[in-house]
């Protein structure tokens, strides 16, 4: 496909495409003429949850959801709650709602008025993206249904220009794409997720006919009169998404102006302007490469990283790779939780100041966690960093692991650190009516096994462990099974059998998680050897290169370990992780954390729920007291029957019952000491809370040195 597109070329063929438009719509598929050719390289089969493949600034290339089988685990129970029961269930919950009859009104089959928040088709998109992602890993006739019943209805509902969406018609018609509309009213928001809903859809059955519908939005509504040209009209994205959006489909098109688009809603149009403070809001507006810190509307800011970093990943633009590392140094250093959550205020769902993270207060929208991993999947492709993978980690499997609950029918909008039932605050609900978590849920976890492996000139990378099977090739062709074996994350081994299928040289990288304080890893039984540190022998004189020695690389904590070598079918590899428990402190500006530390034990976070300390006992006079060794104190168990399988931990703690003039408010500080007797406390994954009856619950706990 030519990357340019004369004028004369555009406006003809936006024409035709109108024309086109106007007829009968008869079939799921759209005319064959309409068409704009898909790269083939690779097929939609065999591109991953981002296609890569020819992304000249990604190191990393993806690898497609259905290479990865992901077997039984951790995340087995979780993933098939997702297909079995919260995929059917928010289908039913989208119809009960009016989400379906918002479109099917359009098209004369429904008289239900138009219900729900501006952003309500994005609710049935994501949710279509889950179906999309959930038939990558294998096909399944009822959810493919799910998808045909209602795509019909949805594609059928488009406007002759191509325009879609079911809240600016009608009535509304005239306030569609307005400077303000575009602001607040999330149009492109919801076609940037029809689009990430239509690409999930392709890259699992082949069909394209909602990419078509997506395409037609951008190729004859948008691009014919939107755009920084004086003759055009502005555009603001108002929720960034659609720049994410529009960097993928450029990389089925190859069409430059879905590249360029995405670039301008980046760089923004002063022709829209916007109060100050809501370019920090709507984290938009403005160039992208002005911005020095996150702030703002937490989800917006994490979606328009994602953008930017597609964007860098076509283009290398070094203005957009500098912004990104101020950003992300910002987000690590003073504006993360523990848990991989991001969004500290409820107050415009956004980013606080440095370090200001409260923990009950905390806002958390599972969507920003989620958004938080999307981000670092992007820049963990730029670099094969591993930092970027240790971010990812911790928000899978906490911060995002916690929205949705082990039955899979109830999810978190908000996930606080720390949480009191007698607030009344219910946190885990079937439905919201800003409903943009549950199904954002349901999709990441659909598409899990597209995180699991990357692949680079130099071999294959291992990002994240579990039970799994990975059917696959290297970049030069090769085909490689990869079956790994572990009960990670409750034990720490991992033994992989790597299987090329004839014998091959090529890297191994195995990510050492930052939390594993020591790991050992062996090959075949034996040390590895890392030939890239080879030295030339010192004792053995002369110049022959026999006499080299091979040098040990010890396994370091926050990066790959490289494992280069020649491979062949049923070569073994045993890592073994540090999941000791610890306890975690945080930076002293954290006010609300100081004197408090946190359970961590291996990836997961841990937390005190009160149902499980000894009766009477509250959460707010609790502490831990450990001794000279700080983490000796931990005794854990793995009871198969509570929370679907997890490991506890136990370790003794105080509880202090203040009296006397302890218990007032305020107090002279040199009043009598509190009475205080032991408990044994009991800690659970932080993920698991709040999945039986209410109870309270903190992630972080007084430390009482003894
Ligand atoms: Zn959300």
């Amino acid at each position: 496909m030519s990357p340019r597109v004369t004028r004369r070329e555009f406006v003809s063929a936006a024409a035709s495409s109108a024309v086109i438009s106007r007829l009968p719509k008869t079939s799921f598929s759209f005319l064959a003429e309409e068409k704009v050719p898909l790269s083939a390289n690779p097929s939609w089969k065999e591109q991953g949850v981002l296609n890569l493949a020819n992304s000249p600034y990604a190191k990393l290339k993806n690898v497609p959801v259905h290479a990865v089988t992901i077997l039984d685990g951790f995340w087995s129970g979780r993933r098939a709650a997702n297909v079995k029961t919260s995929i059917p269930s928010m289908g039913k919950l989208l119809e009960v709602n009016g989400r379906m009859d918002n479109f099917r009104r359009l098209i004369g089959k429904s008289d239900a008025p138009q219900r729900g928040p501006v952003y309500s088709d994005s609710d049935i998109y994501k949710w279509w993206e889950a179906i999309g992602f959930a038939l990558q890993s294998g096909d399944n006739s009822a959810l493919r249904a799910l998808v045909e019943n209602t795509a019909k209805d949805v594609m059928a509902a488009q406007q002759p220009d191509g325009y879609l969406n079911t809240y600016y018609v009608r009535e509304r018609a005239a306030d569609r794409m307005t400077p303000k509309t575009q602001q607040w009213g999330h149009e492109l928001y919801c076609m940037g997720h029809f689009l990430q809903a239509a690409t999930a859809y392709y890259r699992a059955t082949g069909d394209r006919a909602l990419l078509d519908t997506g395409i037609r939005f951008v190729n004859s509504f948008l691009i014919p009169s939107y755009g920084p040209e004086a003759d055009k009209k502005p555009l603001l994205s108002g929720h960034p998404e659609m720049e994410l959006a529009l960097v993928e489909l450029y990389r089925m098109t190859g069409d430059k102006r879905h590249l360029n688009l995405a670039e301008y809603l980046l760089r923004g149009d002063s022709r829209i302007a916007l109060k100050p403070e809501n370019y920090v809001y709507h984290f938009c507006g403005k160039p992208f490469t002005s911005r020095t810190k996150l702030e703002g509307h937490a989800v917006r800011a994490m979606y328009a990283c994602s953008g930017a970093t597609d964007y860098y990943l076509e283009t290398g633009d070094e203005m957009y790779w500098k912004t990104l590392n101020t950003l992300w140094s910002d987000l690590v250093s003073s504006k993360m939780y523990i848990t991989g959550g991001v969004g500290a205020r409820s107050d415009g769902e956004a980013f606080g100041d440095p370090f200001e993270l409260p923990n009950a207060q905390a806002y958390t929208e599972s969507c920003a966690a989620i958004g938080n991993m999307m981000w670092n999947w992007r820049m963990l492709a730029a670099t094969g960093d591993a930092k970027y993978a240790d971010v990812m980690e911790r928000a899978l499997y906490n911060g995002i692991n916690s929205g949705m609950s082990l039955s899979g029918n109830l999810y978190c909008y908000r996930n606080p650190l720390s949480f009191d039932p007698s607030t009344g605050d219910v946190i885990r609900n079937e439905w919201y009516d800003t409903t943009c978590c549950p199904p954002n849920l349901e999709r990441t976890f659909a598409s899990l096994p597209g995180y699991f492996y990357g692949t680079s000139k130099e071999g294959i990378y291992v990002h994240l462990f579990h039970n799994s099977e990975l059917n696959w090739k290297l970049e030069d062709g090769t085909p490689i099974k990869i079956v790994q074996k572990t009960e990670y994350p409750w034990k720490g081994v991992v033994e992989f059998e790597v299987s090329p299928v004839v014998p091959v040289s090529f890297t191994l990288f195995v990510r050492i998680p930052s939390w594993s304080d020591s790991t050992a890893i062996s090959v075949n039984g034996g040390l590895p050897i890392d030939s890239i540190v080879r030295k030339k022998d010192p004792n053995a004189g002369g110049s022959n290169n026999s006499s080299s020695v091979a040098i040990y690389k010890i396994p370091k904590a926050g990066e790959y370990y490289p494992v280069k070598q020649r491979w062949s079918p049923g070569d073994k590899v045993r890592v073994e992780f540090d999941v000791d428990a610890k306890l975690i402190e945080s930076n002293a500006r954290v006010v609300e954390n100081n004197g408090r530390v946190a359970v961590q034990r291996g990836p997961l976070v841990y937390c005190l729920e009160g149902l499980d300390q000894p009766e009477g006992t509250s959460l707010a006079d609790v502490s831990i007291r450990s001794g000279k060794n700080l983490n000796a104190g931990f005794s854990e168990s793995f009871e198969k029957d509570l929370l679907d399988g997890v490991v506890t931990l136990k370790h003794e703690g105080t509880v202090s019952k203040a009296s006397g003039a302890r218990s007032s408010l305020y107090f002279s500080a040199d009043a009598p000491a509190s009475s205080s007797s032991k408990v044994t406390l009991t800690f659970i994954p932080y993920y698991a809370w709040l999945n039986r009856r209410p109870s309270p619950m903190q992630v972080w706990t007084p430390l009482q040195r003894s």
